[in-house]
């Protein structure tokens, strides 16, 4: 995955990534960055998606 757009760092301090670095482009407005800002876990966004 290493230099993979999504992993770029561009916020050494912001939110680690499950890359390993901090503030990778995917971590702050990656799918799940973006489902947790909505106050979502991504697996419940899947289960309610699905029509559970
Ligand atoms: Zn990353």
């Amino acid at each position: 995955m290493a230099g993979e757009i999504g992993h770029v760092s561009f916020d050494a301090n912001g939110p680690a990534c499950h890359c390993g670095s901090r503030g990778c482009v995917e971590a702050i407005a990656g799918t799940d960055a973006i489902v947790a800002q909505a106050g979502l876990r991504f697996d419940d966004a899947v289960a309610a998606a699905r029509g559970r």
